[in-house]
């Protein structure tokens, strides 16, 4: 995988996924026992995040990765980059590029502009969230919160809830999970769960209690305001009810269930503070494992085997 870059889910094959997942396994222990980081793996390498929107958790556990491995950092705020003056997002690129900085790691509301920028580029460029399109590191983290849950993946049932029209980790998450043999059903108001989502093998459900009570792992989705006009939803306290996850909810799921969500979370929305701290709640621990995934990545891009 030396040298080629990550944008998407759509193209991992199974082997593949498995392979980021043991990786993002180990990564996940040496994480967590400082002793243990690989410090040299990528030493002497520099990597650049361009984050054009907002961004806690992928920013700082990419930051993170790239350190634990060893790697430096391009500390580069878009408000105060020549982007201000008028220069493209290509140009901004190449000048890294012209510069020898190893891969770019870019967030950008325009779904596409990683790849784009990887058609004309010669170093790798990871996709940390383009648009409505996709999240793909965010799908690896996810799978790594459900593999050590379960274990193994074919036959598991997971139900996207919430706004799945304007949602990048949906989508990774879909074509993932259906590549490694797991059921996706999504739901939530009819204005926010687009029809195509069934040609891309989701299955669509409008009966959220039963949808829930079957589901091994339930996966919150936030309104994405940012991305969408007003007029999809009617009143935020009727959708919390409608498809929020508060208690009565939770008492449907299944022993072994857990709840997942990407973050940033709006307690009270999508789901209340009881569910956000229920015990079986992989919330924070998805968190974790966001560092490690992203080790993962960079390990598999930039120092090969
Ligand atoms: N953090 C995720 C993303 O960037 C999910 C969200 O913002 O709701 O897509």
């Amino acid at each position: 995988m030396k040298g080629r870059s990550f944008l998407s889910t759509a193209n991992l094959s199974p082997a593949e996924l498995q392979q980021l997942l043991s990786l993002s396994q180990n990564y996940c222990d040496v994480n967590n026992n400082h002793r243990l980081l690989p410090h040299k793996l990528l030493r002497g390498k520099m990597i650049a995040p361009l984050f054009f929107e907002a961004s806690t958790r992928t920013k700082v556990s990419f930051e993170r990765a790239a350190r634990n491995l060893g790697a430096d950092l391009v500390d580069l705020q878009i408000g105060a980059s020549s982007i201000i003056k008028g220069e493209s997002v290509l140009e901004t690129a190449r000048t890294l590029q012209a510069m020898a900085i190893d891969a770019l790691v870019v967030r950008h509301a325009s779904s596409g502009l990683p790849a784009f920028l990887a058609d004309n580029l010669h170093i790798p460029v990871i996709n940390a969230g383009d648009g409505w399109h996709e999240h793909p590191t965010q799908a690896l983290l996810d799978l790594l919160t459900i593999s050590q849950e379960f274990g193994s993946f074919a036959g598991l049932n997971v139900l996207f809830l919430g706004d799945i029209r304007h949602s990048r980790v949906a989508r990774s998450n879909l074509f993932a999970m259906q590549t490694l043999g797991i059921k996706v059903r999504m739901a939530g108001p009819p204005t926010l769960v687009p029809p195509e989502m069934k040609a891309l093998g989701a299955e669509i459900v409008r009966d959220i209690d039963q949808a829930a009570a079957e589901a091994d792992v339930v996966y919150l989705l936030r309104i994405q305001w940012e991305r969408q006009q007003s007029g999809f939803v009617s009143s935020l306290s009727e959708y919390s009810k409608l498809y929020g996850m508060d208690e009565e909810r939770l008492a449907l799921l299944q022993s072994h269930a857990i709840l997942l969500h990407p973050g940033p979370a709006n307690v009270g929305v999508e789901l209340s503070a009881a569910a956000y701290a229920w015990p079986r709640s992989r919330i924070e621990a998805q968190v974790n494992n966001g560092v490690a995934a992203r080790m993962a990545v960079l390990h598999w891009l930039l120092a090969g085997d």
